[in-house]
């Protein structure tokens, strides 16, 4: 196996797209973790003082649109917007495909805790298609559903002319990718196409009838301008930290975790939104050698809730694990046989680092 190795802080790997290494074999990600504690966050807060005042209004009409799935991050953001920094959020939800029942109530629990909403259900076959193609030629099952709430939010903020829209994390900066957003606060559509859409967004929609895909589609240059659209994320203004998120979520906006931990990890309270999600984490592993449980490891060996020791076993028990379990429910959805889905996900399994054993992909290399 060439050049396959981890990050000498968590379990991140080299096969992580577009991560970065120090000399130490540390990768970026926990570079940051580090420089967070040290860095100048009054500056930062500073500048949100002058970009959320730029933007206040004070006669009642929304000023700050907020992307919510009823999930930990964004209650967090919206309650921050609302009640710390005075704004009026619209907040803002794209229905997931085969969303858990529990995400529902968290939802409804979140806008009961006192937030204007609205809940985008977008058309559902060529949501449905759109996910298709994303599973099958990119291995990315919520292709569909991630440029939705992408576009179709930056949409609403122009329909609504309310300028600012804050996105949670930056997950290419907390979690190891490209460092290009780390000292911007706007990002554009192009780095969206690029990163966040692995530049796979035209070719996947254009195989989808046009007429049908306008909330798909990002608004154009002209209109981005007339209403001067902002995109940022909250994490380049305060240190993020997603467990706090969640106890202040949980406090304040009635946010339940599932009983069980979720498949695939050994958390219960972080992506509880979707049966899908299991299935990406899955090809995530197989594509790139670490699933859910190293996600959620680096998280919590970041903010210094578990050792790299005690973290190993969990990564090692859990991120091998088939989401068998909402397999009829996959196989509806993409109206496949269980023989065409098999063959799909072969298709995304990298064999330099998988061969399969007794029908299951295992692992050619050793977390170290
Ligand atoms: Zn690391």
């Amino acid at each position: 196996m060439k050049n396959v190795f981890w990050c000498a802080k968590c379990f991140n790997m080299s096969t992580r797209p577009r991560i970065e290494f120090d000399a130490q074999r540390v990768c970026n990600a926990c570079r940051w973790a580090e420089e967070k504690k040290r860095f100048d966050w009054g500056a930062r807060q500073k500048e949100l003082t002058v970009l959320l005042d730029r933007y206040r209004r004070h006669d009642g009409r929304y000023d700050v649109l907020v992307p919510v799935s009823g999930g930990k991050d964004g209650s967090y953001v919206a309650y921050q917007l609302k009640h710390v920094h005075g704004m009026t959020p619209l907040c803002v939800t794209i229905r997931t495909p085969l969303e858990f029942q529990l995400s529902n109530e968290n939802l409804h629990a979140f806008v009961n805790s006192g937030y204007d909403h609205i809940h985008i259900s977008l058309d559902c076959e060529i949501m449905r298609q759109a996910n298709r193609i994303g599973f099958i030629e990119h291995g990315r099952p919520l292709f569909g559903w991630t440029a939705a709430i992408l576009a179709a939010v930056i949409r609403t903020s122009v329909l609504h002319d309310i300028a600012p829209i804050f996105y949670g994390e930056d997950g290419e900066v907390e979690y190891g990718g490209s460092t290009e957003t780390r000292n911007t606060a706007a990002f554009s559509v192009d780095y969206i196409k690029r990163i966040y859409l692995s530049g796979e967004y035209k070719s996947t929609f254009d195989q989808l009838p046009q007429s049908r895909i306008r909330q798909w589609m990002f608004p154009t240059d002209e209109e981005l301008a007339r209403t001067g659209v902002f995109k940022t994320h909250w994490s380049y203004f305060e240190p993020w930290d997603s467990y706090r998120n969640y106890l202040a979520a949980k406090r304040h906006c009635g946010l339940k975790e599932h009983e069980e931990s979720n498949l695939g990890t050994f958390t219960n309270f972080a992506q509880n939104d979707s049966a899908m999600y299991a299935l990406h984490t899955y090809l995530m592993y197989l594509k790139f050698g670490f699933g859910r449980a190293t996600q959620d490891s680096n998280i919590e060996i970041r903010r210094g809730a578990l050792t790299r020791e005690q973290a190993k076993p969990l990564v090692l028990l859990y991120d091998n694990q088939p989401p068998y379990q909402f397999m009829e429910r996959y196989l509806a959805y993409f109206q496949m046989t269980q023989e065409e889905f098999d063959t799909t996900l072969d298709r995304h399994v990298n064999r330099e680092l998988f061969e399969k054993r007794d029908g299951r992909w295992e692992p050619l290399y050793q977390v170290e």
